[in-house]
Parts: C-alpha cells; structure tokens; sequence
C-alpha cells in the first residue's frame, strides 16, 4: 500500500509568518482560502474585477490584481481555471515572480509545458480529490477531502514540506495526503474524466436510454432505469466498493452484472481506453483542447449545445421537477458552492 501523510506528517508552523496569494477565488480558490485563514494561514487573494472579487471582499479577504498579490507573497497558488492560467501567468505573474513558490491543483499546465516556470522557484501541487464546495463543508466539519500532492521544482529543498504544511492547512491531512508526481496526477486525472466518470459514464447512459427508447418503451422510465438509479448505486459503491454494492443489490441484479457487464464493456471497449491514455501520455489530447481553446471553442460549443437536445435531457429536466427531492439537494448544492 502507498504512504499515506496525515496532520502529524506536516509541520503546522511551517506556513506562520508566510503570506499565501491564492489566485482565483472559484470553487477551489474560495474553499482554499477560507480553510487556510480558519488554520492561521495569512492570505490574500489576486483576481480580476468581478464577481469573484466581490465574493472575495464579502468573505473579509484582501484582493488585490493578480500581479500586486503574487508580488507581495511568499507563495503563489494558482486556481484559475486551466484554459485560462498560460495567459495570466505570462501577463501577470511571471513579471512578478522573484523567488516566491508556485502551486498548482492540477499539473496539467506545467506537464504540457503551457507554463515554464522560473529556475527560482519551488514548483509543487496539492490537488484535493473533490470539488471546492466539499473542500469547505469537510473542514467545517472538522474533516477534509484527501489530497495529492506532488514536487517538480525544489530549489530551496523545502518544497516537500511546503506541500505538506498547505495539504494541512487546507484540512486535507486530516483524511490523508498521497504523494504522486505530476505526470502521474495529470494523466491519471485526464484518463479518469475521460473513460470513467464524465466521458464513460454519460456515454454508457445514452447508449442504453436510446436502447430501451428505440425498443418502444417509455422514456420516462428509461430515464429512471438508466440515469436516475445511478446515484443509488455510486453511493453504494462509494461506501463498500464492488462487493458492498452487491451485497444490496438482488442476486438477480448480481447475476445480470455478471454475465452482461463484461458484454457491455468488452476486449473493444479496453483496446479503446488504453488508445485514449496513450493519446493523452502522447500530449495528444491536450494539443487538442489547447488549439480548440485559441480558436475560441467550436467544436466544444456545437456539442455542448446539441447535447442539451438529447431527448434524455428534455425527459430529465420534466422528471426533476416532479421530485423535489432531487432538486432540494441541488439548491443544497448550489448554496453551497456560493457560500
Ligand atoms: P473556477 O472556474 O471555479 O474558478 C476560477 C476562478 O478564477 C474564478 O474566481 C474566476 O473569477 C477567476 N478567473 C478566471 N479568469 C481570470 C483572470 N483572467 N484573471 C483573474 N481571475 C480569473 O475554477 P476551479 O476552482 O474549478 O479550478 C481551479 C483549479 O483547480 C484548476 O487547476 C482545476 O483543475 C483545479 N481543480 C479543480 C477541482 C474542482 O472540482 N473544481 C478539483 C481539483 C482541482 P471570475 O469570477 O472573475 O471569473
Ligand atoms: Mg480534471
Ligand atoms: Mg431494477
């Protein structure tokens, strides 16, 4: 089993007397910064004008332009969204680094070498495995969301602890840190998006609504057959894995799953996957995602849009309405995220 760091592996005096510029105040800028100030971290927050500005304000912390924030801090941590950081590193930090350490929650600029940082800087990552929202409510709980952390540049030979002392700061160590590097982050992170959790799953969701509908039944149900009872099952996985899941499921639901599943997901399917994780160790896919980006988006918004049309979605968005249930959890969601 791999190491796992808690509270008492980082030095919790380590970040006193350093001010923290954390850049962007979105779902894991605002989540960072609350948590770091509730552990007696100094922090300030870089950003544009704007609503995260405002929120920012709002939440009692000092902002300032990006560049007058990373000049007067110790350490720099970078939560713009991905798209967005090559541009503001070149136009706003880079002309103020000096010496100070630079972090990330996502390697993926630094991996794909979008951002070429200075020989003088300590360059790490500490990337909580869930959205900001939960970053924030766990720690208020008095827990945290697990986090890996990573090393690619260490000029001072404290990077290591730098990472450690922010995981904590942050709540993470009180659920556990994993040291990867990051490569290993970026495309472990790109492959699980892709085939698993957002690309995998809603494919898999489609193909067998538009199975059951095509078959004539109705869509309603195939919404709940195929969409809906998904959370049921996830959560179940989540709490006890695999075999949890099959302990609740019925023996004939168990039995469908193992005669069918691998049919569903066959010898293809894995060919295809592992054509995917090499086109992204390749630095294939993010060359693609960063030359749709300068040419302003349009294949990403052709299907955005005709993905809204999916008849899954017309069908979902009536079903909704009539479970409040559902929709309590999102306004839960949302309050959340704002907060
Ligand atoms: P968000 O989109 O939620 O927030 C981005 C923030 O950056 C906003 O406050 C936005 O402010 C600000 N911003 C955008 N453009 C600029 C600009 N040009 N100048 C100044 N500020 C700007 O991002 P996330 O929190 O989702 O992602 C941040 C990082 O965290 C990424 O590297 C991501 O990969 C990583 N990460 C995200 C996770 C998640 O669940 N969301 C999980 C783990 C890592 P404004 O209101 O002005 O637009
Ligand atoms: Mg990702
Ligand atoms: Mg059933």
């Amino acid at each position: 089993m791999a190491k796992m760091y808690y509270n008492g592996d980082a030095n919790a005096e380590y970040l006193n007397g350093k001010k923290v510029a954390v850049i962007g105040y979105g779902s894991q800028g605002h989540a960072h910064s609350l948590n770091m100030r509730d552990s007696g971290v100094e922090v300030v927050i870089g950003l544009r004008k704007g609503n995260s500005w405002n929120k920012a304000e709002a939440d009692g912390f000092a902002v300032y332009p990006v560049s007058e924030a990373v000049a007067q801090a110790d350490v720099v941590m970078i939560l713009l969204p991905d798209e967005q950081q090559t541009k503001v590193y070149k136009e706003e930090i880079e002309p103020n680094l000096t010496n100070q350490a630079l972090m990330f929650a996502h390697g993926f600029n630094i991996h794909f070498n979008q951002i070429v940082p200075p020989e003088e800087s300590d360059v790490l990552l500490v990337a909580p495995k869930g959205p900001g929202h939960l970053v924030r409510r766990t720690y208020e709980e008095g827990a945290g969301v697990p986090a890996l952390f990573a090393v690619y540049q260490d000029v001072t030979g404290e990077a290591r602890e730098l990472a450690l002392a922010y995981a904590r700061a942050i709540g993470s160590l009180r659920a556990g840190g994993l040291e990867t590097t990051f490569k290993e982050e970026t495309e472990t992170d790109l492959f699980g998006e892709q085939a698993v959790l957002c690309g995998g799953l809603t494919s898999l969701v489609k193909a067998g609504f538009e199975t059951l509908t095509e078959a004539g039944y109705q869509p309603e149900l195939a919404y709940f057959e195929c969409l809906h009872e998904l959370k049921l099952i996830v959560d179940l996985m989540y709490e006890g894995g695999l075999e949890g899941m099959r302990y609740s499921i019925s023996d004939t639901a168990q039995w469908g799953d193992f005669v069918s599943g691998p049919r569903v997901v066959d010898a293809r399917v894995k060919e295809e996957m592992k054509s995917i994780l090499t086109d992204i160790q390749q630095g294939k896919f993010a060359k693609g995602w960063i030359l749709e980006n300068q040419a302003n988006r349009p294949v990403f918004n052709a299907v955005n849009e005709s993905e809204k049309q999916h008849q899954i979605e017309i069908v979902g968005k009536e079903l909704r309405k009539m479970m409040p249930f559902v929709q309590k959890n999102k306004q839960k969601k949302e309050v959340a995220v704002s907060a």
